[in-house]
């Protein structure tokens, strides 16, 4: 038996705590299989306990100058960058990802401490011409109050200094609840706001097996003023719906389809080296993963054959072995998600060029192996089409005019990435503005960074994460009216 000591711990009002029921969950690499750590399981009580600390801690966060907010979040930048290696290494111990995502991923999450400490400074008002002669208006930004943030798995240490970076350098406190399957990475992170100082009950911590009860309190709570979610559209219309109670702000970074249009005056052989490169990112674990991959008639041929040629050199493993770039998908029910939509596109007549089954030999039947994937011949019918894959799957799809591939790529219910890759001006600009969604990467397959706005249309989310677009989701707007 493991002892007491040996439980990875909840942050709540600046210490390091079980949960109130003593109980604990296990937490396991997807690699192998293996046991890494347990992890105390809170519940209702801790993460109630958690808002009331970050109340607590508000009037005094919120006081502070943004000169002193901003000291602690470099500060946090700073830690942070000091121990990237033993972060990367807890990422793929935990989340499966090979080392150099890790560390890519660790630079992307620190990036965010250090934008948002500059941009503390700039949280402007403004003072508008008033109708009348003896009046003034002053508008004023203040921040929300407490906020509670839930994140996922995929990107389980940048997707939380995404919301907690600007939520502090706004003057917000935050209660957070990272995802059971990535709790450890969760943990890491906390300890580097502990490092930086920052002052109790300002970040607090909540693990949980069931996420269920917790975001009931979170999105119920009266004292919680915003609810930011990464996660499925499922849960996000859960929360949403729960939060209109008491009318809270929300912010939803939810699922994707994204389009990845590859048009005739394009290299079909560049594209496809873009389309592997992030089709297959994180595992196709990524909300911004294409997920119909659509290919001018004229081109098809070089583009599939480039694109096998690449996959077939792909390696599977764990993400500590050299060369590896497939990690595991996170859980058998993703496995089994993947083997529905391949079978039942291939039962509809698509064609399987490579890939197609889950991987078993050299032990990696011991983890949630699925070899990358690339079906031909998709059509509009199969579940592929519509839902999102989440795994290492590619499904292609030929067009021939751009008004055509324009109206397929906008008809989905989700709007969060879509890539073009054309060399005109005119097309690029035209499926710039046509394309329904948040984020369009024209022959860029990275269009993402701190300083930039990421979010979704539809049921792809709310508001906008990163640059001056993402503190706005933590201030409020108060306007003044003085008569002299
Ligand atoms: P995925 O299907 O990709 O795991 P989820 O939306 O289930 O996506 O998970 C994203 C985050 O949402 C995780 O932190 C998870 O624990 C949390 N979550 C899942 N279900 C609920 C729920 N009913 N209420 C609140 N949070 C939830």
């Amino acid at each position: 038996m493991k002892s007491h000591h040996d439980i990875s711990r909840m942050y709540i009002n600046g210490r390091w705590v079980g949960a109130n029921s003593h109980a604990t969950f296990p937490v396991y690499n997807p690699s192998n299989g293996e046991k890494i750590g347990d992890v105390a399981d809170g519940n209702r009580d801790d993460a109630q306990k958690a808002i009331h600390a970050a109340q607590e801690a508000f009037g005094l966060w919120s006081g502070r100058t943004a000169y002193a907010r901003s000291k602690y979040l470099h500060k946090a930048y700073q830690v942070m960058m000091d121990s990237k290696e033993h972060l990367a290494r807890v990422m793929t111990q935990e989340q499966g990802k090979p080392l150099k995502a890790s560390r890519g991923e660790i630079q992307y999450g620190a990036d965010f401490l250090l934008w948002y400490a500059e941009e503390a400074k700039r949280i402007y008002g403004e003072t508008i011409p008033a109708p009348r002669s003896d009046q003034r208006f002053i508008v004023l930004r203040q921040p929300v109050g407490v906020v509670a943030a839930i994140t996922p798995w995929n990107y389980p240490m940048s997707m939380i200094t995404r919301k907690v970076a600007p939520a502090l350098a706004a003057g917000c406190t935050i209660v957070l609840k990272p995802a059971e399957a990535t709790p450890l990475c969760a943990i890491e992170i906390f300890k580097i706001f502990e490092k930086a100082g920052i002052p109790a009950g300002v970040v607090n911590l909540v693990t949980a097996l069931n996420p269920a009860p917790i975001g009931e309190v979170f999105a119920t709570h009266p004292m919680i003023r915003k609810i930011t979610f990464t996660g499925s559209t499922q849960v996000g219309k859960i929360l949403a719906k729960k939060a209109a109670d008491q009318v809270k702000h929300v912010s939803l970074e939810l699922g994707g389809h994204a389009p990845f249009i590859v048009f005739e005056d394009s290299d079909p052989v560049y594209a496809a080296k873009g389309a592997v490169l992030v089709k297959f990112l994180n595992t196709g674990q990524a909300c911004i993963s294409p997920n119909r991959i659509f290919v001018h008639q004229s081109i098809i041929e070089p583009f599939i054959e480039e694109f096998k040629s690449r996959v077939s050199k792909m390696l599977a493993g764990s993400g500590f072995e050299d060369g590896v770039s497939i990690g595991p998908l996170v859980n058998d029910a993703a496995i089994q998600k993947v083997e529905r939509q391949v079978r039942d596109a291939v039962d509809q007549g698509a064609t399987l060029i490579c890939g197609g089954q889950r991987l078993k030999d050299n032990d990696l039947d011991k983890g949630f192996f699925y070899a990358p994937t690339l079906l031909g011949g998709v059509t509009p019918n199969m579940l592929i089409y519509r839902e999102e894959t989440f795994g290492p799957v590619a499904p292609v799809i030929t067009f021939n005019t751009d008004e055509e591939v324009l109206e397929m790529a906008n008809d989905t219910n989700y709007g969060l990435a879509a890539y073009v890759y054309t060399r005109s001006l005119s097309r690029a600009m035209r499926m710039f503005e046509g394309l329904r969604f948040g984020i369009v990467g024209i022959n860029d397959i990275n269009p993402t960074a701190a300083a930039a706005p990421f979010g979704g249309m539809k049921e792809s989310g709310l508001g906008r994460e990163g640059g001056r677009d993402g503190i706005a989701e933590y201030l409020e707007t108060k306007l003044g009216g003085f008569s002299i």
